[in-house]
């Protein structure tokens, strides 16, 4: 049979991204699990690129595969580090944040759960408030961008707030790690959770959590679930690289390549960059065509953009959606509650020139009487 490995569109969506040809390529052997091709050279070598990528404190962090989509990986870090003694504050504005709550309340761990609201960034002194407030808190968990909204929530304020009064960090940076610099030691994070299909670039399958070494080590045992015991996990992995189950081999592997290609584009930086110039195209050719962008500019990532349906009551989001896969581009619907939005992201193997041509295909579909 042939093989096609063309796209016949580009997701712009929350994940999974569009991947190159190259990253999907990779995953076109099998491996053995039990020697040294996978567990060393490709197993280990991934670690030790990860914790690079996440600071130059490379002895005192570690970092952890763990199977599954994003969501188990945080899963498995708030029920290991928190565990059965510790209580964690979680921070919500989005269905992200919402989502550690849950996963607290289903492992029946002790939490606080503070909502900010879908439309307001993380606010440090209400952090600093609960905190000094309730001494039972040992950890806090935050998501960095809120996919929900496109939302930047401000990591280094609440990452000097958490350290000042003591207490461990838990980020769920999932849509940002890779494509925003940031330097895990010096914001003082305890556990950084992001997976192998956001801005890494590779396809879907695993997550990943970087965390300060003493932590991790203090949290044998502490995991109430068996699988997701992310201690256990990384108790197997450290010394040989081998997973504790089935590992995604296929999908490691084409990891492997998409940090390649990271590396190759000239790192984080770069691919801020990329990122950064994405997003400008698309924010700016949007407000030219009369649409408006739920958060003003100070607040948004440049990972995935909300914007509002225009006022005509004719909008249908289907059709607007289905006019512009046809012109090869998947975008996203909204998730929030006080205002009909749809999504547009600008990460993974996408270019400035496609949001060019994108822009100039929601002009057309415009133009047609779609939106
Ligand atoms: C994608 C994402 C996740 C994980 O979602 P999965 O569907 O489990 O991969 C978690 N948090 C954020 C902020 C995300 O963008």
């Amino acid at each position: 049979m042939e093989q096609n490995l063309e796209n016949p569109y580009l997701l712009l969506t929350p994940g999974p991204l569009s991947t190159s040809r190259t990253v999907r390529a990779a995953m076109g052997r099998d491996w053995c699990t039990w020697d040294k091709d996978y567990n060393t050279d490709v197993v280990q070598s991934i670690r030790k690129q990860l914790v690079e990528l996440s600071t130059i404190d490379v002895d005192n962090y570690t970092a952890v595969l763990m199977q599954g989509s994003g969501t188990f990986a945080v899963e498995a870090t708030i029920g290991t580090a928190v565990g059965m003694h510790g209580c964690v504050l979680i921070l919500v504005n989005g269905a992200y944040g919402d989502r550690m709550a849950k996963i607290a309340k289903q492992a029946g761990l002790s939490h606080v759960v503070y909502d900010f609201g879908e439309l307001n960034p993380v606010d440090p002194s209400q952090v600093h408030r609960m905190l000094e407030a309730d001494a039972r808190i040992t950890h806090v968990a935050m998501v960095h961008g809120e996919t929900t909204t496109g939302m930047l929530n401000p990591l280094a304020l609440v990452a000097q707030v958490v350290k000042a009064q003591g207490r461990k960090f838990i980020v769920d940076a999932m849509s940002t790690f890779g494509g925003i610099p940031m330097d895990v030691s010096a914001l003082n994070i305890d556990f950084l959770v992001s997976s192998a299909n956001k801005c890494i670039q590779g396809v879907p399958g695993f997550g990943f959590v970087i965390a300060k070494r003493v932590e991790l080590e203090a949290c044998k045992d502490f995991s109430p679930s068996l699988s997701l015991d992310l201690y256990a996990q990384w108790a197997e992995m450290e010394p040989t690289g081998k997973w504790r189950f089935t590992s995604p081999t296929h999908v490691v592997r084409a990891f492997q390549q998409a940090l390649l290609e990271l590396r190759e584009e000239g790192g984080i930086q770069a691919r801020y960059a990329r990122y950064s110039e994405n997003h400008r195209i698309l924010a700016e050719g949007m407000q030219r065509l009369g649409f408006q962008l739920l958060l003003p500019s100070a607040m948004r990532s440049v990972m995935i953009t909300s914007f509002l349906y225009p006022a005509d009551a004719h909008f249908d989001f289907a059709r607007f959606y289905q006019a512009l896969k046809a012109r090869g581009f998947v975008i996203y619907p909204g998730k929030i509650g006080a205002h009909e939005t749809f999504r547009i992201g600008t990460i993974g193997d996408v270019h400035p020139q496609d949001f060019t041509r994108l822009v100039q295909m929601i002009g057309e579909v415009q133009r047609l009487g779609y939106c």
